[in-house]
């Protein structure tokens, strides 16, 4: 060969080398032009269900006020200092544990989705935009997943420092907790799911440690848990009275000075330390136009979304579409469903399957595939103290006692993962439920 083949050969092999470069580069550039843009208002379990879904298929943004995914059923326990299967301890061993409570979206999320904190700037939502503080982020598809208010400190606030720093919010929860277990007396208020954990395990923090504040637990409904068949509300205040918890239900309290008065018979309680455990609010005052800053003169302007009268996004329960806008999502705690849907459960079996819906694309016979959203049976795990609890699934007892602290404790290292608890399977299981009672479907929050 010559010297004058070779120089051919080698120009040849750099032509179809750049050839092939050039061919890849203009693939992936067509792949990412085409990849849909989807925007996440909100990080909790539906935001974060639907950014790990999608972020292979579309090209994801996710904003949430917070920098940190908090994993909100384990905070019952974390104000006692425990966890499911770990008794309440002090110090270090408490602070340790409260760590795992939260996940930084930095590490939750990684390189494929694109995360934006909107910590003190307006969340704004406009037809084909989301305004956070005046950077623009452009979709296609718009998943709303703002969860909801929680009074005190059970939840996160998300505007504030606890929200931007996750040290911050491990020390709010030590500081609640040296707060509530110094007083004589705790009055817990609400009956629901979360007033039965905090009884539960304060009470058990007083068994393991041998000292702690009386704890009293007062509930306006006829029982505790009253979403719940009556055989597990009737499980749970036999367990709870038998650690130590006074249960005191059918009465709406008061605070007068520092005591609580019973409105029928002016059955007075003393506490010193009150754990609000109602008054739940959906996130969406940023939605309500009435509140929205905005001029009329602006080149666009928010859109006007349906809300029901306590605030939460209207949606369509066939394809979880915010009524009158076929791009538009609303899942998890921020859309209007029954007050027993208001489960972390759902929250992500709702994202899972818009997910779905986003990733077929507009195909008719992908989406008759996929059919409406059918609701999957209610899996429900009630910790009452570290070693404790009852699970329930669609209206049976599935496992109570030391089996239900297991499962619990299961269920929180299965979720913190962001593992997948397939929405495909679970809607194919009977929801064997009854329907809940009209009671149910007309109660209104009670107000903060
Ligand atoms: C103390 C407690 C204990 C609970 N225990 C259980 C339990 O044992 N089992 C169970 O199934 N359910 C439980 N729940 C209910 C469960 O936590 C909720 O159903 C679930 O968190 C709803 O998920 P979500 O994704 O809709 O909203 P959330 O988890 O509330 O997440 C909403 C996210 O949106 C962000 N956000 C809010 N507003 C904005 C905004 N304007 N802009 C940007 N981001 C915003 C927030 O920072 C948050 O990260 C409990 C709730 C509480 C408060």
């Amino acid at each position: 060969m010559t010297s004058g083949d070779a120089t051919k050969i080698f120009f040849t092999a750099l032509a179809a080398l750049a050839l092939v470069a050039a061919r890849a580069a203009a693939r992936a550039l067509t792949t990412r032009e085409a990849k849909k843009r989807v925007v996440i208002i909100g990080g909790g379990f539906a935001g974060m269900q639907a950014a790990l879904d999608l972020r292979k298929t579309c090209e994801v943004t996710l904003i949430d006020k917070k920098r940190y995914f908090e994993y909100v059923p384990g905070t019952p326990a974390a104000l006692a200092g425990a966890a499911p299967l770990s008794p309440a301890s002090r110090g270090d061993s408490a602070k340790k544990r409260e760590k795992t409570l939260t996940v930084p979206y930095s590490k939750a999320l990684g390189k494929s989705v694109a995360f934006e904190c909107a910590a003190g700037r307006d969340v704004r939502v406009m037809s084909a935009y989301v305004d956070v503080g005046g950077d623009r982020f452009e979709y296609d598809e718009l998943i709303l997943a703002t969860g909801s208010h929680y009074p005190g400190v059970l939840k996160a606030e998300c505007d504030g420092e606890a929200g931007e720093d996750r040290d911050a919010r491990m020390r709010e929860i030590a500081e609640a907790r040296e707060d509530v277990t110094k007083g004589k007396s705790v009055v817990v208020i609400g009956g629901g799911v979360v007033g039965v954990e905090v009884a539960g395990e304060l009470a058990a923090r007083n068994a393991k440690m041998k000292s702690g504040a009386r704890v009293i637990l007062v509930h306006s409904g006829p029982r505790l848990l009253d979403t719940l068949p009556k055989f597990v509300s009737e499980y749970v205040s036999k367990t709870l009275v038998r650690f130590g918890v006074e249960v005191y239900v059918g009465q709406t309290y008061d605070r007068v000075g520092d005591s609580f008065v019973g409105r029928m018979n002016e059955n007075v309680i003393e506490g010193d330390r009150v754990m609000m455990c109602v008054g739940a609010k959906p996130a969406t005052e940023f939605l309500d136009r009435e509140s929205v800053n905005f001029s009329e003169d602006d080149d666009d302007s928010p859109l006007n979304f349906p809300l029901d009268m306590i605030g939460r996004v209207r949606v369509d329960e066939a394809t979880r579409q915010v009524i009158g806008y076929d791009n538009v999502y609303a899942v998890g705690d921020c859309a209007c469903k029954l007050p027993d849907q208001m489960l972390a459960s759902y929250a992500h079996w709702e994202a899972e399957y818009v997910s779905k819906r986003i990733m077929c694309d507009g195909d008719a016979r992908a989406l008759g595939k996929l059919g409406r959203y059918r609701l999957p049976p209610r899996l429900m795990a009630i910790s009452l103290g570290p070693f404790a609890g009852v699970v329930v699934w669609g209206d049976r007892i599935l496992c109570r006692g030391w089996c239900a602290a297991v499962f619990k404790a299961l269920i929180q290292f299965w979720f913190i993962r962001f593992l997948p608890a397939p929405y495909s399977i679970m809607k194919r299981f009977p929801r064997m439920r009854v329907k809940p009672p009209a009671s149910v479907i007309l109660r209104k929050p009670l107000a903060n």
